[in-house]
């Protein structure tokens, strides 16, 4: 068994949670106990974290025929850590045409990961 501290971040609080985990020989983690959350969302945030972990990602596209050639957008909902590369591969290689509006979606769906990479910046036509 390993362990090992993270803070929790679901709240202000940051509790410190102590984790316990097994680590199998192809590198799956299974947590085994969460000590020092104070309310239950903490251990749910520490199973994720160490077995699954997930990031919202944010970044830009190129804009073509707008007044700023990028346009800021972020993932609609967070992706698995390990597949963030893959994703800012997918935005990299958009370049969508102005005008663009805060929430238009610029990838549905990014790599069937469940998340759409949606505009954060609305970037007028010239
Ligand atoms: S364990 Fe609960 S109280 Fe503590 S930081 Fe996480 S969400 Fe907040």
């Amino acid at each position: 068994m390993m362990n090992r501290e993270i803070t929790c971040i679901v709240c202000p609080n940051g509790c410190t949670l102590k984790v316990d985990f097994d680590k199998a020989a192809d590198g799956k983690i299974s947590v085994t106990s969460v000590k020092g959350n104070l309310c239950p969302r903490g251990r749910t945030y520490a199973v994720q974290e160490m077995e699954a972990p997930k990031r919202t990602i944010a970044s830009s596209v190129l804009v073509r025929g707008g007044e700023i050639p990028l346009a800021s957008v972020r993932t609609s909902a967070p992706i698995p850590k390990e597949r963030i590369f893959d994703v800012m591969k997918e935005v990299r290689a958009i370049t969508v045409t102005a005008p663009v509006s805060a929430g238009d979606v610029i990838i549905k769906d990014v790599l069937g990961l469940g998340a759409d990479i949606i505009a954060t910046k609305d970037v007028a036509q010239i």
